[in-house]
């Protein structure tokens, strides 16, 4: 190592100059946060005042070969092979989608309308099992159920739910080929399935393009509804009166969410917006 990496400071002024031109410099502050918390085992809110920690040199060797990784625009969450989710760590490797802001804005509106909630839920397309995860972490009287193609998500989320120590009726299925297996009655059904068009694959980042998983995000734009309309379709078969959907949905698709779901019977459809102000949810109310 050239340079000498004693202090948090050090940390901070290195990765700084390293990293300087590859990233916003807001996002170079948001990973060094992100580091440090995790090689040195500190919560954020304590490296506030902590400039002046003294770092041991193993732990400065590791910050700088997470720096080099970095320098090849891999995801920090990658880096690390884990991520924070409403509070629960959650682990992940390429070939699983990284857990999104949005998406917690998703399981976090779940948690907050179903108070005490004792039903069953379904996560169709569960990746990470992120969703799922932080919902039976929340809600521990309801029953989860989470659903995938992909034999190493489902392996990551059974993982992740016994990390965070819930229990997590895992299932193979693919949704659009309508494969028996998934539950055969349900309250809540949610899902964040691929939603983003090929034809928006040039506005995305290098480092989404070439590290997480296309399957999972990728749809044709002849038919950027596919997923929803599978789902839907399950939807009405096994949702109980009074059962609830929540999809995450593509900001520019919001009233063709919309209006698929009300062409399949559901009522008190709502598409919210993000925090950034982006339609991003759509729930509805199926009544047989
Ligand atoms: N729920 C996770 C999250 O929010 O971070 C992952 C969402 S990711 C956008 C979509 C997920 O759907 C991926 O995990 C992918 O493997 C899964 N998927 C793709 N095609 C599928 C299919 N035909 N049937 C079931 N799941 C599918
Ligand atoms: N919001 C994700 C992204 O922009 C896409 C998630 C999805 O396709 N469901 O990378």
């Amino acid at each position: 190592m050239a340079v000498k990496l004693q202090t948090i400071a050090d940390i901070r002024k290195y990765l700084s100059s390293e990293l300087a031109g590859l990233y916003p410099e807001g996002e170079i502050w948001a990973f060094t946060a992100i580091i440090t918390a995790s090689v040195l085992k500190l919560s954020r809110l304590t490296l506030h005042g902590a400039e002046n920690k003294f770092v041991e040199p193993k732990d400065a060797l590791r910050i700088v070969g997470i720096c080099e990784e970095l320098k090849s625009e891999k995801p920090i969450q990658y880096i690390l092979g884990e991520t924070v989710f409403l509070d629960c760590v959650i682990r992940v490797r390429p070939g699983v989608l990284i857990p999104r802001p949005e998406t917690e804005e998703l399981a976090d509106l779940i948690i907050r309308e179903n108070p005490g909630f004792t039903g069953e839920l379904l996560d169709i397309g569960t990746g990470s099992g992120c969703i799922a995860v932080a919902v039976a972490v929340k809600l521990p009287s309801a029953t989860v159920s989470a659903t995938d193609v992909s034999d190493l998500a489902l392996g990551t989320a059974s993982e992740n739910a016994a990390l965070n120590n819930v229990k997590i009726n895992f299932i193979k299925a693919d949704i659009l080929k309508g494969e028996p297996g998934l539950p055969r009655e349900t309250d809540i059904l949610v899902s964040n399935p691929p939603y983003v068009r090929n034809s928006e694959k040039e506005q995305m980042r290098r480092n989404v393009l070439n590290y997480e998983p296309h399957e999972a995000l990728f749809v044709p734009d002849s038919d950027p509804l596919l997923f929803y309309r599978a789902i839907l379709a399950k939807a009405i078969s096994i949702l109980r009166d009074g059962g609830r959907i929540y999809f995450e949905i593509n900001e520019a698709l919001g009233s063709g969410v919309r209006e698929l779901t009300a062409s399949f019977g559901f009522s008190n459809i709502l598409v919210r917006k993000d925090i950034n102000g982006k339609d991003r949810i759509v729930k509805a109310t199926w009544n047989g």
